[in-house]
């Protein structure tokens, strides 16, 4: 998702309290920022997340982090959390692009990783940039905890088969997943829906999904 460029996204994230930003993106101060130890949980690519925030306001003990690569898309989000009659403390944003994980978190601080409806990158050439792929899978086991999980969904196939091969490459344990989420009641269970999938299953698109986590070392 690339919205119009919005003149001035960049000042407004920049002021928002509800972000943050560069100097303050240091890992290992994720305690320090939520002001607890809760557990955290990312999602990587959350548009204008309403997932989020759907998660942050029924799991109060749990900290979520949102990951967005546009400000014009992170603009969104912040719009939608300013309109929130109580404060979500336990919901942050970053602008940035997921390739530098790693300098945000730091190694074993999250919990888990949420991607939802991420980009498809259909070129070959462009693979590695799939965020399921090996490449993004190593520097996900660089700030998982031990038993930590990925959560992907997607109503793309082709996308979805990728991931399934992908996980297995990398030795990680495929723990369960379904092609057809919406008629899976075990993995339906507390599922919130994105933007994208309201989207697409609306539209009759099956919605596939997977976890996985890490294997231990
Ligand atoms: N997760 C949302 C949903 O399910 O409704 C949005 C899905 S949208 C198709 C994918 C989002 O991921 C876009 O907003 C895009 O800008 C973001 N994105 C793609 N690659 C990214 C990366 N490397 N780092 C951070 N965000 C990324």
């Amino acid at each position: 998702m690339r919205l119009r460029n919005i003149r001035g996204s960049r000042e407004k994230i920049a002021g928002s309290q509800y972000v943050i930003h560069e100097e303050e993106q240091r890992a290992g101060t994720w305690q320090e920022i939520f002001g607890n130890d809760h557990p955290i949980h990312i999602e990587i690519g959350m548009g204008k997340g309403k997932f989020l925030m759907e998660m942050a306001k029924e799991h109060s003990a749990i900290n979520y982090v949102g990951i967005e690569k546009y400000s014009s898309v992170l603009l969104r989000a912040l719009e939608k959390m300013e309109q929130e009659e109580t404060p979500l403390s336990n919901l942050y944003f970053i602008r940035m692009d997921a390739e530098q994980i790693g300098k945000v978190f730091d190694k074993e601080e999250v919990d888990r990783i949420y991607l939802n409806f991420s980009d498809p990158w259909p070129k070959d050439r462009h693979a590695k940039r799939r965020l399921t792929s090996k490449e993004f899978l190593a520097r996900y086991d660089q700030i998982l905890k031990v038993g930590g999980q990925v959560e992907f969904k997607t109503d793309n196939r082709l996308l979805f088969d990728f991931s399934l091969e992908s996980v297995k490459e990398a030795g990680w344990n495929l723990k369960a997943f379904t092609y057809d989420l919406h008629h899976d009641p075990e993995l339906m269970k507390g599922n919130i829906m994105t933007e994208y999938e309201e989207r697409f299953s609306a539209l009759g698109n099956p919605i596939h999904k997977l976890i996985a986590d890490r294997e231990k070392n």
